[in-house]
């Protein structure tokens, strides 16, 4: 049998450590072998994104623009330790956090359910999906660390002069902390129409949050947005699809979660999807059993895994050591890609690989093959515990089986 082809690149953002390994393993015996695989190398490792003072994540940006498709896997965030050890130039920010800027939009983040990794949460039944706001707030913020007594005042003065506002802050007494964060209309009503969209796509209710009771402007221009939205643009399209849109404070929602059978997808401000997203992926099974995808309102799709580099587990490899690094979520982010990839460029039979490389992981791991994070919570008996590449070579025998 020939091997699939390809009409229109995928953009390739490669990335660091332990899932940098397993990024190559994965193309090596799972995609190559099936694909003729078309990409648009990024390498988005630290070491050359020092080199090119970050311009290759940029690059990587721009070109997810032109092909609208992108794959990336996990990158390092420096921090002052990783400055130290790369002997970097500078503290480069968080990729994700340029891309996601450069492209706007939401990240959609669903675990991946399989037969013998129960929820830690007994009543979820089903998927919870996290959407994430891709922009602003915290992660856009200006800080200042107060000295000695003095003011700080919130001024905005608009471009045309006519309109100034000032609002105080806090008056010090004494030393302290204050910070400035900011939103956009634009962006909070892009997140609300992915959000919306994905709903209807997924056939899933859609909740949203924040703590517009204690954030009466702030958080509150969130849910005016998300209800104007609603009612103008998808209140029918919902009833139509018998999904519903739900808005509740955010102390509220966590609180419902905890008892709800999941199934449903949980838009969230940007700080709330970060730290929830986290606990649904552990409290689900495995942080790498998370999948992710950011969905631009542009029609630009990124897909990754949820984790990060496994820090731990590439020091063990460069020391010589075997490793059992589980490689499902960045499977996935590839299998992602590949289908949408072949459903923009009309492909079905790389959509039917896509499908069936899921399928291959998953009935690989029901059968009792996995890695040792899934084999320390399994319910399964008769687990076979498989190194970082056995792993990846059951997976490719059971998709030879499938084909
Ligand atoms: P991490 O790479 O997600 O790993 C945290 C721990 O979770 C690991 O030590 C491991 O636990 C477990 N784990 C995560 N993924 C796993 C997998 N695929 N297979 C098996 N176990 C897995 O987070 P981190 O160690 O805090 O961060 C490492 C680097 O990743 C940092 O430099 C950070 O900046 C970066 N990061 C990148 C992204 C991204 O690019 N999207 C996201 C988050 C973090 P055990 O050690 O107990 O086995
Ligand atoms: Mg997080």
């Amino acid at each position: 049998m020939g091997k699939i082809q390809m009409k229109t690149p995928l953009v390739e953002m490669d990335g660091d450590e332990m899932t940098r390994i397993l990024w190559q393993m994965i193309k090596d015996d799972l995609l190559t072998p099936y694909i003729d695989l078309k990409t648009e190398y990024y390498d988005l490792g630290l070491k050359h994104r020092d080199e090119t003072n970050d311009q290759v994540t940029r690059d990587s940006a721009e070109a997810t623009k032109k092909y609208g498709v992108a794959v990336k896997c996990a990158t390092i965030t420096p921090n002052a330790a990783r400055v130290k050890e790369y002997n970097l130039k500078e503290m480069w920010k968080s990729p994700n956090g340029t891309i996601r800027a450069m492209l706007d939009g939401t990240v959609f983040r669903t675990p991946i359910i399989v037969k013998g990794i129960e929820p830690v949460v007994r009543c979820w039944k089903k998927p919870i999906t996290i959407a994430r706001h891709a922009y602003g707030d915290v992660y856009r913020n200006v800080e200042i660390r107060v000295p000695k007594a003095g003011k700080v005042e919130l001024v905005y003065t608009s471009d045309d002069g006519e309109i100034t506002k000032t609002e105080l802050v806090h008056k010090f007494d004494g030393p302290g902390v204050v910070q400035g964060t900011h939103n956009l209309d634009d962006s909070i009503t892009s997140f609300a129409r992915s959000c919306f969209d994905f709903a209807l796509s997924r056939k899933e209710d859609l909740w949203f949050a924040t703590k517009d009771t204690i954030s009466k402007t702030y958080d509150h221009r969130f849910k005016d947005i998300f209800q104007e939205i609603y009612d103008n643009d998808y209140k029918e399209k919902f009833e139509a699809c018998g999904i519903t849109y739900f808005y509740t404070l955010i102390d509220d929602a966590v609180a419902r979660i905890m008892k709800s059978e999941g199934g449903f997808i949980w838009a969230c401000k940007n700080y709330d999807g970060d730290v929830m997203s986290d606990m649904l992926s552990s409290a689900f099974g495995s942080l790498a059993m998370m999948t992710s995808v950011l969905v631009s309102p542009h029609g630009y799709f990124e897909y990754e895994a949820a984790h990060g580099t496994v820090q731990r587990h590439y020091y063990k490899h460069l020391r010589g050591e075997e490793t059992s690094t589980n490689s499902v979520a960045t499977i996935f982010a590839w299998s992602g890609a590949l289908r949408k990839r072949g459903e923009l460029d009309k492909l079905p039979e790389l959509v039917d690989f896509a499908d069936k490389l899921e399928k291959a992981t998953i009935t690989t791991i029901e059968s009792g093959k996995m890695t040792g994070d899934l084999a320390r919570i399994t319910t399964l008996p008769n687990v076979k515990t498989l190194n970082s590449e056995d792993f990846i070579l059951a997976i490719r025998d059971t998709l030879d089986s499938m084909l």
